[in-house]
């Protein structure tokens, strides 16, 4: 079977411009081991964005693969409208127990989307079932730049102009705050005072927006700023969950505790596509009441908790512990911190981003029309990585569980191909 052509005359790829796809040999990965990928021509490359940013413990790894089949012996699926299953209710507990305190009901969806939808939703009625003056909180802060997902809900309180403003008469208005400016949100909320619903942030890394960080306890300034105001804090943690910043979530840096939590990506250790978004008994209650009072929330998914999903989760956890794996982190990223020095010192490179495991390396300016993160991208593969830019970012955030080695390899091909991508551009334009 003509693999290429097929793909060429019948996918349509995410996030993708099909009339450049076209014009190039696409990629076909048809396996994967521990931190490689590896082609249907037998190349390897090293997985340098963990799958788009949700491969935690590598591929194929023994003790999720095996969790993964265990479950298919029972059953595949079953659904979680009106009946319950052992994965779906194991994996809520071992959430809970790990996320911050009092976050203590679980709702599942299948993607980040999905979790962020839900908490918008959550908050939303939460606040009409309160009734009275509460009623009046239907408004919606987020950051500018803000990314949440591609649903119509998560796309109102995203901020990126190139993927949502085509949006726009679409979307819910929201009030957008500036990023790391707690004085800016301050004034929002001071503003809109009683008719904000919540305030919805991506915890230290806005992630899509180019891997910007926040300045350190703004997230504490903006959890105090909620709790004067009185709205609820959403964190999506899609991106920096399960480890990426360090910690098992971003918010324990800061010793927050978010009224919402949703969490996708990284929850099955990269394997399936599952969501939660958790949240508190003060709000779980406030749905309370009998049927004919319709208080309940009308919303799931035909998949939510699916219980494949849930047992590679549970067993990601499993790894976690008995793999130390965010102990082991702690030396990787000291590592990798090194590793970007000579990076940031490239004439090229105008700005290297890290926290933890989530690293942003933004070029100069080049014309979009070279797509020059894109030209990077290619010179990667050719040395035996796997990269995709965000634009002119070129993104590198690996498994959590890449030797010391591989993440050496990985820093110094990315570093090669920035070089070998820019140099015919950079030289001509310095002369200009
Ligand atoms: C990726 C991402 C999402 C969307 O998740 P999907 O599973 O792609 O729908 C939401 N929020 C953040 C912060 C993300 O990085």
């Amino acid at each position: 079977m003509d693999l290429i052509s097929f793909d060429h005359s019948h996918l349509w790829h995410p996030f993708t411009q099909q009339q450049g796809w076209v014009e190039e040999e696409p990629l076909v990965i048809e396996r994967a081991e521990g931190t490689d990928l590896i082609d249907v021509r037998g190349r390897r490359f090293i997985d340098g964005v963990s799958s788009l940013w949700c491969n935690v413990h590598g591929h194929r790894h023994p003790r999720i693969d095996a969790a993964v089949r265990e479950q298919l012996e029972r059953m595949a699926h079953s659904t979680l409208l009106g009946l319950s299953h052992p994965p779906a209710i194991e994996l809520a507990r071992r959430l809970v127990e790990i996320a911050p305190p009092g976050l203590t009901r679980v709702f599942y969806s299948d993607s980040g989307s999905t979790a962020a939808e839900i908490a918008l939703k959550m908050a939303f009625q939460y606040w009409q079932q309160q009734g009275g003056e509460a009623a009046r909180r239907v408004k919606f802060v987020s950051l500018k730049d803000a990314y949440h997902g591609d649903t119509i809900g998560s796309v109102s309180v995203g901020g990126i102009d190139l993927f949502h403003s085509m949006y726009r008469p679409l979307l819910f208005d929201t009030l957008k705050a500036e990023p790391g400016d707690a004085g800016d949100m301050e004034r929002l909320l001071a503003e809109n005072e009683g008719e904000v619903a919540a305030v919805i942030v991506e915890p230290l890394v806005q992630g899509a927006a180019g891997m910007l960080v926040q300045p350190p306890g703004y997230l504490r300034e903006v959890r105090d700023l909620c709790d004067r105001y009185g709205a609820l804090l959403v964190c999506d943690e899609v991106a920096v969950g399960f480890g990426r910043t360090g910690r098992m979530f971003a918010c324990e840096h800061e010793g927050v505790s978010p009224d919402f939590l949703c969490v996708a990506k990284g929850i099955t250790g990269g394997y399936l596509p599952l969501a939660a978004t958790l949240t508190t008994e003060r709000v779980y209650e406030g749905f309370l009441g009998h049927h004919h009072e319709f208080r309940t929330f009308f919303h799931g998914h035909t998949y939510t908790g699916n219980p494949l999903a849930c047992a590679a989760a549970i067993a990601s956890l499993d790894v976690f512990e008995e793999e130390r794996t965010l102990e082991r982190l702690q030396d990787k990223i000291a590592l990798l911190e090194r590793l970007l020095e000579p990076v940031a010192a490239l004439p090229v490179v105008s700005e290297v981003r890290q926290r933890g495991f989530m690293v942003g390396i933004e070029l100069t300016e080049f014309p979009v029309e070279l797509r020059m993160g894109h030209r990077v991208t290619l010179e990667a593969r050719r040395r035996g990585a796997v990269v995709r830019p965000l634009g002119d970012v070129v993104v590198l955030m690996p498994p959590l569980a890449i030797e010391q080695s591989a993440l050496e390899r990985l820093v110094g091909i990315v570093s090669d191909s920035i070089v070998a991508a820019t140099e015919p551009f950079a030289s001509g334009r310095e002369a200009a």
